[in-house]
């Protein structure tokens, strides 16, 4: 009987890239937060699109252009009802869309604070000789991948960094640089703490 246990981690960052702007109220440079609401302006045929940030000391707004003069022809109905109704889903689409918030604005402020929802594939905790732990994410996070491992299975950095030592840790597709970078979607992580004596201990963190 194989002793993987498998495990699905699907990770949610909280809080979103603020854009940092000079602000002209304040008088200097401050981060944007996103507010969630689109602006939609229909001039005759010609529809604009902006998702609007404020800036978080005195709630200026700053418009992020999300299309412009765009012909109402070549605009999905569905996608102009989601703005015009400031659907969460495509707000969060692009308020995490930090490749393109960069190229709009230049610097940036990122956030590692995520919600990590955890789900067992396939094995059982009590007798797991090895780890199999896939990630989702649904956009980018600044966290760290050994960040974001330690903090879940509560143990250290250093602890991790010996396991990558000791060949008892791999990570696919990127190898143990990814380590130190940001978590991405699509990783795996493999552990084999057989002979750790709190081994169980870490199963069930990794589970719950
Ligand atoms: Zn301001």
């Amino acid at each position: 009987m194989s002793g993987l246990l498998r495990i699905r981690w699907t990770i949610a960052p909280r809080i979103a890239p603020r854009p940092l702007i000079n602000c002209n109220r304040c008088g200097g440079v401050r981060p944007y937060r996103c507010s969630d609401k689109f602006r939609v302006n229909a001039n005759g045929k010609r529809i604009d699109a902006w998702l609007v940030y404020r800036c978080v000391d005195c709630d200026n707004s700053w418009n992020r252009s999300i299309f412009e003069r765009c012909n109402r022809r070549d605009i999905e109905p569905a996608l102009l009802a989601a703005l015009e109704s400031n659907d969460p889903a495509l707000a969060r689409r692009h308020a995490f869309d930090l490749v393109a918030l960069r190229n709009q604005t230049g610097r940036v402020e990122e956030f590692a604070d995520v919600a990590v929802r955890k789900e067992l594939v396939d094995g059982r905790p009590e007798c797991a000789t090895a780890l199999w732990l896939e990630l989702r994410l649904d956009a980018a996070t600044s966290l760290r991948l050994d960040r974001l491992l330690a903090g879940e299975l509560g143990i250290s950095r250093s602890r991790l960094q010996a396991w990558d030592e000791r060949r008892m840790l791999a990570v696919e597709p990127d190898g143990d640089k990814a380590l130190r970078r940001p978590a991405r979607d699509g990783t795996a992580i493999r552990i084999a703490p057989s002979g750790e004596a709190d081994r169980d201990a870490i199963a069930s963190a990794a589970c719950r």
